[in-house]
Parts: structure tokens; sequence; C-alpha cells
């Protein structure tokens, strides 16, 4: 007999009237670019709509769990600025919010939907395995039309079962999806599919679906790979006489024309994306238009902080077509967010970068961020940027030979012979003395300042691409080194000469 007494309490404690989203990661121990797209749009619809976000946890496949699994899900949401409402850290109204917590609440709902005639306890020891082949029609189960009679005499003999949803033989299943539309199959093409399996525990299609309506989710968004099973769980509400949630299935993002982005196949993950030196933020606003665009007169726009992507989601801009993931364009969108960054924070996340080549304590990590900052696609990217600092490397003369400059060896050799001698005679080390040296030559030779700065910057950094010009560096050096490696400028030049 159904706890009918239990099941009012339930139902009297899901909230209703305003707009409860979920997101419903399974422990897995990393993000799928895919999954941080669904927790993205969960969210953006939940903040749209002044709603609910709420965070399940889906551990019901013991078989897949991940040690430290779940931390990583709090920390991804927490780092993308994706904050739940409701969750299994935070509590809420519909509590607990871990799947394996609510072990006893499916098999109840199980047993109301037996007496409501929608499922029914199969005795059968027909393995699974049967079922796929083919070789066993779950239409004859001859559990199907056992009597209540007959069931509870099995029950009471204590033989093992497994509940099945009843599904009709005749007729077809609509259901709607707010970008895929109207999508009807015939109910003969689906299977008497099981709702709690032998050990108790539920499966994941009866559990989600039960978990949805107890937490009271007015829209679910999940990938499209669950597209083909939204009738039976159409079915499942229908049987329980619930309100079905709007649905709204994402297409897959893949790598390329034909293929899903997948882990296994060497794409990165969330946490794959950071370590290779992209931001949260960027990563954030790069996912948002990975099957979504803005409509009217933000169709154009690319740049979105988050609470622009809040005022901008619209379901209707949800696309069913897949979306390639571009790592070029992530590179272009994490370049503007570094550009934009206060020059302090972005010093901040350089630092660690910074010190990875620069090891000296004399060369500040602040100042040479102030350099890299306008110039920096990706973090990782920083350390060979600056491999210069903490030694001059090994070069060849012939840089100094520049046409566009217009330096050959001889001049560049006057050149840094010139400037060291002003550089030592300077008493303030300071951007604005420095340049006042190179461009005071300059001009006193009524040459381009490119034809001084750049054998001083040869020589300061040995490559020919640095971030900064010859002043910043210099700056950052300091006057004795920078006057040390002028001076082994000089010495490289006479030998070359
Ligand atoms: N736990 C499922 C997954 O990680 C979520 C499916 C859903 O959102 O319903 O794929």
């Amino acid at each position: 007999m159904a706890d009918m007494e239990w099941i009012a309490a339930q139902e009297a404690k899901i909230p209703h009237g305003a707009v409860r989203t979920r997101f419903a990661p399974s422990p897995t121990g990393y993000m799928h670019v895919g999954n941080l797209r669904t927790a993205l749009y969960t969210y953006l619809i939940a903040r749209h709509f002044g709603g609910t976000f709420i965070l399940r946890i889906e551990d019901t496949d013991q078989g897949r769990l991940v040690e430290g699994a779940v931390d990583v899900i709090y920390k991804t949401l927490r780092e993308c600025g994706l904050e739940h409402d409701e969750g299994p850290d935070v509590g809420g109204p519909v509590a607990p919010y871990v799947q394996t917590e609510r072990k006893p609440f499916y098999k109840k709902y199980a047993e109301w939907l037996v007496e409501r005639g929608h499922a029914y306890y199969c005795f059968c020891d027909k393995a699974e395995s049967e079922e796929a082949t083919g070789e066993f029609d779950r239409g004859d189960d001859p559990c199907r039309s056992l009597t209540p009679e007959e069931t509870a005499q099995k029950l009471a003999a204590g033989l093992p079962y497994v509940i099945r949803q009843r599904i009709p033989h005749e007729g077809s299943t609509t259901f709607h999806d707010e970008s895929y539309g109207d999508i009807t199959v015939e109910n003969a093409t689906l299977d008497d599919q099981v709702l709690i399996k032998r050990d108790g525990l539920p499966t994941y299609n009866f559990a989600n679906v039960i978990d949805d309506h107890m937490m009271g989710i007015t829209h679910v968004v999940r990938g499209s790979e669950y597209l083909s099973s939204a009738p039976k769980y159409n079915l499942l509400y229908e049987g329980f006489g619930w309100p079905i949630p709007k649905y709204v299935h994402c297409a897959p993002v893949m790598r390329d024309q034909h293929n899903k982005m997948s882990k296994r196949h060497g794409d990165p993950s969330y946490e794959d994306l950071i370590a290779q030196g992209f931001l949260s933020e960027a990563v954030v606003n790069y996912i948002a238009l990975l099957g979504w665009s803005p409509a009217g007169e933000l169709a154009e726009q690319e740049i979105f902080t988050k609470d622009e992507l809040v005022d901008a989601f619209e379901l209707s801009g949800i696309s069913k077509s897949p979306a390639i993931f571009d790592i070029e364009k992530l590179r272009h969108f994490n370049s503007v967010y570094i550009r934009a960054m206060a020059p302090e924070k972005f010093a901040a996340v350089a630092e660690p970068f910074i010190r990875q080549a620069v090891k000296n304590p004399a060369y500040d990590a602040a100042a040479i961020a102030g350099i890299l900052q306008q110039r920096t696609e990706v973090l990782t990217e920083i350390p060979e940027k600056i491999d210069f600092f903490d030694a001059l490397p090994e070069y060849d003369a012939e840089l100094y030979v520049h046409k566009k400059s217009k330096t050959d060896l001889p001049g560049s050799l006057e050149t840094l012979k010139k400037v060291q001698e002003a550089f030592a005679a300077l008493t303030d080390w300071r951007d604005e003395q420095i340049l006042g040296v190179m461009t005071g030559l300059a001009e006193a030779e009524g040459a381009k300042n490119a034809r001084i700065m750049w054998p001083v910057r040869i020589a300061l950094a040995g490559k020919a691409v640095t971030p900064g010009g010859a002043v910043e560096i210099a700056r950052i050096l300091g006057r004795d080194e920078a006057l040390r490696r002028i001076r082994a400028g000089i010495e490289k030049l006479e030998a070359a000469l």
C-alpha cells in the first residue's frame, strides 16, 4: 500500500508559483564544457525570471563515483559565479539534494504509481541484456497482467522484483521542447523501463522525474541525449497526474562538424581550460554563445557580463543545431577579458605565471604584469614571453639589423655607446627620463625613435619580440642590469664587426 500520508506531506513542501530550475550533474570528477553550458543556461533562466537555481547531485550510478568529484562541482560553480540558492551544502525546503540520500522516496512513489495502474512489479528473472537484444519482448511480460493478489503473494513470499513502468501498448505520446518543438512517438516503440531495481535503488530515468517533481522544477535544462527518454518521462508525469515541466534540451557541443567534444578524445574540460590559462569569466561568456544567441539589437554583441547575460537570456534564443567549440575564438574572448581587467587584478592572476619564469625577486611581478596585460591571450603563454628577465638569452648579433627601424650593426654599436653614457648619467630611473634619453638622442641625430629604441631593446632582452618596449624593460631591469646588458651588446657588436 502506498503511504499516502507521507506522500501528501511531501507534496505540501513543494514550492509553487515561481520559476525553479536545477543543475543536476553526476559527480564524474571534471566539468565537461557541455555540462557547464547546461549549468549556465539553467542558472540564467532562474535569474532571468527572478526564480530559484538548485543544485542536485545525481549519484545513483554508484559505479561511476569518483572521490572528491562533488567538490569539483562546487568549485566550478563558484569560480564561474553560478551560485545556487538550494543544494546539498546550503540546504533548502526540499532537501536532501543528493540522490543517494533520497533513496527511500523513490520506492514510495513507485508503490503509488503501481496503485495508480501505471507501474507493476516484475518478478521475471530475465536479464536486462535479453531485453536489450530484443530476445524478450516486454509487451509479453507475464508480470504485466498479474492480479494484485498474485503480486501480493509473490511479494509476501519474498521473491526479488523490479518495478516497471506500464507503457500503454496503443496510441502515441507527444512532448514539447522549447527548442525542438513538438515531438511525437508511438507508444509501441517505448519499453516498460525499470523504475526501481532489484537492489531497491531507482533507475536514473525514474529518480530524475521524482526529484524534478518533488523539487518543484519548472524548467528542465539538459543535453539532447535525453530527448529520446522524454516521452517516457511525460507518461510518468501523466501517470502521477502531475504538471509537466518545460523541457529545454540543448544540442551537443561539437569538436568539429561530426564529433561531439569528448574528454576521452582529448578535448578540454573546464578544469583543463583553466589550466591552459583561460579565465572563468571568458569561458562562461564564450560558452553562453555556444548554442544560444541574443536577439534584437544585441544580436551582434559577443561580450556579455554575467548580469548582461541574465537580462538578455531568452529561451527562444537557444538553438537546436550543434555548436562547434572553437578554441581560437575562446582565445580572443580571453584576451578581451584580460585587457579589460583592473591592473591589480590582472597582476594577481598573472603573478604565478610570471614567477614560473622570473624567479629573481628584484624584478617586480606587478610591473611585469603591466607590460603583459595588453599583449596576453592566455595566461600560460606568459612565461615564454618574459624568459629574458632572469638571464639575458644567447642571441645573434644579426638581431640588431632591422630594416623597418633602419638599423644596422655599426649604427647599433654607435647608439648603444651613446645610450650607455646617457643612462649612466641619469639620476632618476623612471619611464619619462629613460624615454627622454632616447628621444633626445633621436632628435639630435635627426632619426626616428625606432632607430635608437630597436638596438636598446635587443641589448636588454636579446630577442626580437618582447612584451613592452625598451623603456619599460629598462625600467623593470633597473639601471645596473640595463647598463650591464648594454655593455654586453656593445661587446657583441664589436666582435661581429
Ligand atoms: N545527471 C545527468 C547528467 O549529468 C543530468 C541529466 C538531467 O539534467 O536531467 O547527465
